[in-house]
């Protein structure tokens, strides 16, 4: 049974295969961007700073890994025409898309849903869900193309079990879930696309940082120990596998994770 935990990745795993990961400038995008390009990938780097998507670019050339592409969209900002550019652009590059990895994402606050602030609702809910629906959608066109392409949305635990004050984020992270799934049904039977999610668990970024600043960061994973389960729903190990969720480590642990804890677990 197929299961990323338990993935080696190959050398060229990914070769030949286009893969845009949004969020691809820092943290665990940035270590999976790498990753993709070391297994011969093309990757699109998708991200709101050109200047730390210059940056990875500039890693993934002088890794001698296969050129890499950047696309500067603000999730939070981008209109109709900025995703259309965006997929044209694709189009044109590659003329189809084989992989897309949502991992861009924002926390918000941990705050109670009764004190929780309307307009920091509105822009997680945006930025870690509509926005990936909306690029879902227009880069369909693109994915149809390949003969075997792969949507992962990045999960997290917050967003399969529901846990107090972590308010927008875990909805947004349950709205992931239902669009994976609602997707995967529509598209299984009349396209090689598989959609599919990802909880990457316990990491060592910024994100993490953010939601547990009293933790002990070196207990935490790093990205780039992390990055074999995302080449896994990627690439050609998962062909066929669809409307699955999936988690790249083991387990999390349970001293650092009770549930009554706001600041326990992502
Ligand atoms: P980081 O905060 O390190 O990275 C988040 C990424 O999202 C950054 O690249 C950031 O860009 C990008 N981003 C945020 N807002 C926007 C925007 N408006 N437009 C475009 N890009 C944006 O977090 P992680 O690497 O930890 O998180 C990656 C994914 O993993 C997320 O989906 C998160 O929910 C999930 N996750 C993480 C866990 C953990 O322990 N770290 C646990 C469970 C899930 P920029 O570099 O410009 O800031």
């Amino acid at each position: 049974m197929f299961d990323p935990r338990n993935h080696i990745p190959a050398p060229a795993e990914l070769a030949g295969r286009v893969v845009a990961i949004t969020g691809a400038s820092s943290g665990l995008g940035h270590a999976v961007a790498l990753a993709c390009a070391r297994c011969q990938a093309n990757v699109v780097l998708v991200g709101r700073s050109a200047p730390k998507l210059e940056a990875v670019h500039a890693q993934i050339a002088a890794a001698g890994a296969p050129q890499a592409s950047i696309a500067v969209l603000d999730l939070e900002q981008a209109l109709a025409q900025d995703y259309e550019q965006l997929a044209a652009a694709v189009l044109e590059r590659y003329g189809r898309l084989d992989g897309l990895l949502h991992n861009a994402a924002l926390l918000g606050t941990l705050t109670p849903i009764e004190q929780y602030d309307v307009p920091t609702w509105c822009r997680v809910l945006h930025v870690n869900l509509t926005a990936a629906f909306a690029l879902t959608q227009v880069l369909l066109p693109a994915l149809k193309k390949s003969p075997d392409a792969s949507v992962v949305f990045t999960a997290s635990s917050v967003g399969r079990r529901g846990r107090a004050y972590w308010g927008a984020y875990a909805v947004s992270k349950f709205g992931l879930e239902g669009l994976a799934q609602v997707l995967a049904d529509e598209l299984e039977g009349i396209s090689h696309v598989r959609v599919n999610t990802l909880n990457p668990g316990r990491a060592r970024t910024a994100m993490r940082r953010q939601a547990y600043p009293a933790e002990d960061l070196a207990t935490v994973p790093l990205p780039e120990t992390l990055t074999a389960a995302y080449i896994a729903l990627l690439g050609p190990a998962s062909r066929g596998v669809t409307g699955q969720a999936f988690d790249a480590q083991s387990s999390p642990s349970p001293a650092a994770a009770p549930a009554s804890n706001p600041r326990s677990s992502s």
